[in-house]
């Protein structure tokens, strides 16, 4: 499971080698440890007008209270990030990340001084820099022009991230109309980005449709009170989503089948939660979770749908069980959990629900119709679970990883396996805890503004979109 060609290019004699020779160089990306700073370097805030001021406010204030007040409504944001900001890019300063503030664009021509201003850093970037774009969304306009500019955003954001280099990374923001950019989401979704948080998140924009959503006390904790349930927690990328929630301060319930307890109570164990043997598709599967997460922990915040399984063939020689067994534990069996919660009356404080897709479920592969069909599945039930759950506060969005380190991409033979992980901008698999923190945002309180998503955690492959 570990990328050997990775470690290579970045050692020693091999590394001199890989660079003479000209071979793809994959970056050892940057990865949060708790107390690290956000960022190892200055950031430069282009754009003009009220919105662009507020963000360069937010990010330079001081922990503790920012040096102007932001907007009335929203006291939390007042700890500040402490960074050294600058409005104008400066020759020679080696920038951490560059924030563009794009919500007045109205027309293409808008477009050029910032996005000229960011170009003229980018040779000098530091690693793992960072650049989000923040801008409202095309579809919200009838006005040419403007939807122009805006869907231009998407198409420059897109391919400035393919031109990044040494792990850094492009991502934006695209905030609904009268959604104000210090809304809570648009807060913790930039802080999300500029952080190590989103190491493999790259070429990705993600949607804040509503205000809602509450920032934490405390940055590092922000999942601080919260009672997590995780299937397929006993190995992989759920594991790691159970390891992150509770460092993040959750308290987690690790499902997983009978046959994996061992390893489950390992990683209950491990993360100071309880484990809960229990296959998601049996017909009470809704029902036992809630009680067990009642029984032992009071309350139940937040469900996340990982347990899944592929089993690989082309259609022309599907079986029944193939297709139907993948289509049981990979979204028949969220649906059924989900319709449970629902009822019950006791998901009812802001609950969250994350659920994971897959690129596979978005751009298609060969060999995985049923499988596809399942994720593609997930990512249309979260859309619609999402306004289910909004008269409480609640959210459900989706995360579709790309090509990640586990024992499930280890099956993949290995020619396969090493083009597969190379296909993405940052060249290299994802590793499962990349999955886990961006599960651990849409599960936060602060995400609750972003309803019925799918972030993709790809290293921004290159199928799909
Ligand atoms: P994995 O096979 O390593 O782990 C899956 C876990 O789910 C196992 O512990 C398994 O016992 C459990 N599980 C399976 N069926 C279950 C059931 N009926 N009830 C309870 N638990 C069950 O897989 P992984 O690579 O960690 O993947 C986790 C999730 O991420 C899956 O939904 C997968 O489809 C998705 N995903 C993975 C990748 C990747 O590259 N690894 C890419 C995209 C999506």
């Amino acid at each position: 499971m570990t990328d050997t060609y990775l470690e290579l290019v970045n050692s020693g004699l091999t590394k001199k080698l890989a660079q003479q020779l000209g071979l793809p160089r994959p970056a050892r990306l940057r990865r949060h440890r708790p107390g690290q700073p956000l960022l190892d370097g200055p950031v430069l805030v282009l754009g003009t007008g009220p919105d662009a001021d507020a963000v360069a406010t937010l990010l330079s204030s001081p922990a503790g209270g920012p040096t102007a007040p932001l907007a009335a409504d929203t006291p939390s944001v007042l700890d500040g990030w402490d960074l050294e900001v600058h409005r104008h890019a400066t020759p020679d300063v080696r920038y951490a990340a560059v924030v563009l503030v794009l919500t007045d664009v109205a027309h293409p021509d808008d477009l050029t001084a910032p996005v000229l201003a960011a170009a003229s850093t980018l040779k000098t970037l530091r690693p793992g820099a960072r650049v989000v774009t923040i801008s409202r969304p095309a579809l919200d306009t009838d006005a040419p022009a403007v939807a122009a500019a805006r869907q231009g955003v998407d198409g420059f954001l897109r391919s400035l991230a393919k031109e990044l280099r040494a792990g850094g990374t492009g991502n934006g923001l695209v905030v609904a109309a009268d959604v104000p950019v210090t809304a809570a989401s648009v807060v913790a979704g930039l802080r999300f980005f500029l952080s190590a948080r989103s190491a493999f998140v790259d070429g990705q924009l993600l949607e804040v449709d509503s205000d809602a959503g509450e920032l934490p006390a405390d940055w590092e904790q922000p999942l601080a009170g919260k009672v997590a349930v995780v299937t397929g927690a006993a190995r992989g990328i759920g594991a790691a989503i159970a390891d992150v929630l509770a460092r993040d301060g959750a308290t987690v319930v690790a499902v997983d089948v009978p046959a994996a307890g061992e390893q489950l109570a390992q990683v209950a164990n491990r993360v100071r939660g309880t484990a809960l043997q229990l296959d998601v598709t049996a017909a009470d599967a809704g029902e036992r979770i809630l009680e067990h997460a009642r029984a032992r922990h009071g309350r139940l915040d937040v469900v996340v749908h990982n347990a899944g399984i592929t089993r690989d063939k082309l259609l022309a020689n599907m079986s029944d069980d193939k297709w139907s067994s993948v289509l049981a534990v990979n979204i028949a069996a969220q649906l059924r959990i989900n319709e449970a919660l629902l009822t019950s009356g006791d998901f009812v404080d802001a609950p969250r629900i994350v659920a994971l897709a897959s690129t596979s479920g978005i751009a298609g592969n060969r060999g995985q119709t049923n499988y596809a069909a399942s994720k593609g599945g997930v990512i249309g039930m979260v859309r619609a679970t999402a306004p289910l759950l909004a008269a409480f506060g609640g959210t459900a969005n989706a995360v579709a990883p790309g090509f990640i380190e586990t024992e499930m991409t280890a099956r993949i033979p290995a020619v396969t396996r090493q083009v597969a992980r190379r296909l993405n901008s940052l060249q290299q698999g994802g590793l499962p805890v990349d999955v886990a923190e961006a599960i651990a945002f849409l599960a936060s309180p602060a995400a609750g503004g972003i309803v019925g998503r799918t972030l993709r955690v790809c290293g921004q492959n290159m199928v799909g979109r």
